[in-house]
């Protein structure tokens, strides 16, 4: 299944629509902010960054209105609040809006570069300077600490018996995702994870803007292992996991409930 990820995959319509006669499954990453044709079949990930304020802030421009107008009434589409260390406190107020507004919403958790580093001790001088560190310093930045895991869980739950018809998220996945440990074994000499399901599928590919290929590299640029909690990492980790929960019946149906998931984001018309 092929994965359209950024910069913008709304900027090359015409590599959209070739793919679309080739695959009728796929995803597309996607800010929102540039319309998509409604024939392509793939299902539309939508980025999200907080409440309206603290998305623009962000992301440097209004996107999450213009996405909600663009796509508010798309069935292809889910918003993907990526949860930082400054947006926590604005969980309820979006998943409101994307209830009252009809749109689906899922949760992905911000994993730091390897350049901005997770206790912000590296956070000086240029680093500063740079992508998405330009907002932070050593006491405002984005990456998550043990006791914000523990607040997005509770939140979570909460959303979910809440908004039962807007919020996409599994339980089990929610548990395991927000254990400070993390779901990845590390290599102690180079840092890469060696149980990272996208470096070590067979199947996995991917492509650049110029179509040359590697099976080897992670699709999440930079993304420091260590705190790596990506929504499309960690889900696959856990699908990945199939044989370690056949002991029981509850380890089991946890697993379930995760493919189940998994499948309601990634697969169009799922419900049906
Ligand atoms: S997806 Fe995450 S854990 Fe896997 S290689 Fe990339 S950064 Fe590391």
């Amino acid at each position: 299944m092929p994965h359209f990820a950024g910069a913008e995959p709304a900027k090359v319509p015409e590599r959209l629509a070739l793919a679309a006669k080739h695959w009728d499954r796929g995803i597309i990453y996607t800010n929102g902010t540039l319309p998509l044709d409604p024939n392509l079949p793939f299902m539309l990930h939508i980025s999200l960054w907080g409440a309206e304020k603290t998305d623009a802030q962000l992301r440097g421009k209004h996107a999450f209105k213009k996405a909600l107008d663009n796509f508010a009434n798309d069935e292809r589409a889910i918003f993907i609040y990526t949860i930082n260390r400054q947006n926590i406190s604005e969980m309820r107020e979006v998943a409101e809006v994307c209830a009252q507004r009809r749109v689906q919403l899922s949760f992905n958790h911000y994993s730091p570069t390897r350049w901005y580093g997770f206790s912000g001790a590296d956070l000086q001088g240029d680093v500063l300077s740079r992508g998405k560190g330009r907002f932070s310093s050593h006491d405002d930045q984005l990456a998550l600490r043990e006791e914000d895991l523990q607040t997005i869980r509770d939140t979570i739950l909460e959303l979910l018996e809440k908004y039962p018809a807007t919020i996409i998220y599994s339980r089990y996945y929610n548990e395991r995702i927000n254990n400070p440990q993390g779901m990845f074994r590390l290599d102690p000499e180079t840092g890469i994870a060696n149980n990272c399901v996208i470096l070590n599928a067979p199947h996995h590919r991917e492509y650049r803007t110029d179509l040359t290929w590697d099976d080897a590299d992670c699709c999440i640029p930079n993304t420091d292992c260590a705190t790596c909690r990506h929504y499309v990492a960690n889900y696959s980790k856990i699908m990945g996991e199939f044989h370690h929960h056949l002991d029981n019946a509850d380890d089991f149906e946890k697993w379930l409930e995760v493919y189940e998931t998994w499948c309601r984001l990634n697969i169009r018309n799922w419900n049906d």
